[in-house]
């Protein structure tokens, strides 16, 4: 049985693994050279990094086992997977508050130039009087995607007094102080939307030209979900406008964001970004390594 490790893994997780007896490699192989070691690979543990396409899964004669140590499967082809009768895991929630913590960092970034002012700063520019910004309090917020993460996200919020809506097909109900809408009253009541939604043919520009149309002027949108859930260019579009105040963004349809679009979108004063760096917190790798290496080898066991 050999377990290879393809993107790095918590330490603890790391020794847990290796103390388990069974054969373990780790390190970053290009898509080129996974095709070639994957018939040597039993079970595959990735993180973002790695994409598990189909072909990969093709040319796992002896995969058994794919390890996703995070929550969303959109970079492994789960069908495929399924159709080779390979099992992949992953870590629902386990990561949830770090990502919930950084949506509400980049809000509050945006709603008072945190960012802005820190650039304005270090360039050694004095910008007290262009950077008035807003509060919180008692202010909307719209959550779209009320699962793990949105959760997260409104239980904070409601401790900042601000009003919480949330729009989720599949939830109907919630014992939080949060009122359910659908998705036009969020849209247009919310003075601040941020999206926690997985990645599906469904939520794929959820915020486009016209979700933004029916917004209130002067939104602020936070997207820390998916890279593709707001289309980039009717952002880009509404921040130079003005229609939307500012933006937050962790993710991006293009990671790196270095084409033409994104390097635009980038240069906006009004956009606060991060690396996609939802999940990279010590407690969120820690937690999200420990549960798939258990996950790991409690489904060897049953092999
Ligand atoms: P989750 O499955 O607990 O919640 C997702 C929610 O979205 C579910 O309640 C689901 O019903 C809802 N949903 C599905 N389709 C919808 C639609 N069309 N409109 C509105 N809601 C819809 O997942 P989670 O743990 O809360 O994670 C949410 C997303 O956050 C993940 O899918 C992932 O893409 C993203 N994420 C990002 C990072 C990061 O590093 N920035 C890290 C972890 C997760």
């Amino acid at each position: 049985m050999r377990i290879h490790v393809n993107d790095p893994l918590d330490k603890n997780a790391m020794e847990k693994l290796k103390a388990s007896g069974y054969e373990v490699t780790e390190g970053h192989l290009s898509k080129e050279d996974l095709i070639k070691e994957i018939p040597n690979i039993d079970v595959l543990v990735v993180r973002s990094a790695t994409k598990v396409t189909a072909d990969i899964i093709e040319a796992g004669t002896n995969l058994k086992i794919i390890a996703r140590a995070g929550t969303g499967l959109d970079n492994v082809d789960v069908e495929k997977a399924k159709e080779k009768g390979i099992k992949v895991l992953n870590t629902p929630g386990a990561n949830g508050i770090s990502v919930a913590e950084l949506a509400i960092g980049l809000m509050i970034s945006c709603a008072r130039h945190i960012a802005k002012g820190t650039m304005d700063l270090k360039e050694g520019k004095w910008t007290k009087k262009e950077l008035k910004g807003h509060e919180l309090y008692k202010r909307t917020v719209g959550i779209i995607g009320f699962g793990n993460i949105g959760r997260e996200v409104a239980k904070r919020l409601l401790a900042f007094d601000m009003e919480v809506l949330a729009y989720d097909p599949f939830v109907k109900e919630t014992e939080l102080n949060v009122k359910i809408v659908d998705l036009d009253t969020l849209f247009s009541n919310s003075d601040i939307i941020t999206v926690h939604v997985p990645l599906t043919p469904e939520t794929k520009h959820l915020i486009n030209k016209n979700s933004i149309e029916k917004m209130k002027d002067g939104v602020i949108i936070i997207n820390a979900a998916r890279g593709g859930v707001v289309d980039e260019e009717a952002l880009y579009e509404a921040l130079i406008s003005g229609k939307v105040y500012s933006a937050g963004l962790d993710v991006f349809e293009i990671e790196p964001p270095t084409d033409e679009l994104r390097k635009k979108l980038l240069e906006l004063p009004n956009v606060v970004v991060t690396p996609h760096i939802g999940a990279s917190t010590f407690e969120a790798q820690l937690r999200v390594g420990q549960i798939i290496v258990d996950k790991i080898l409690e489904e060897i066991k049953k092999l």
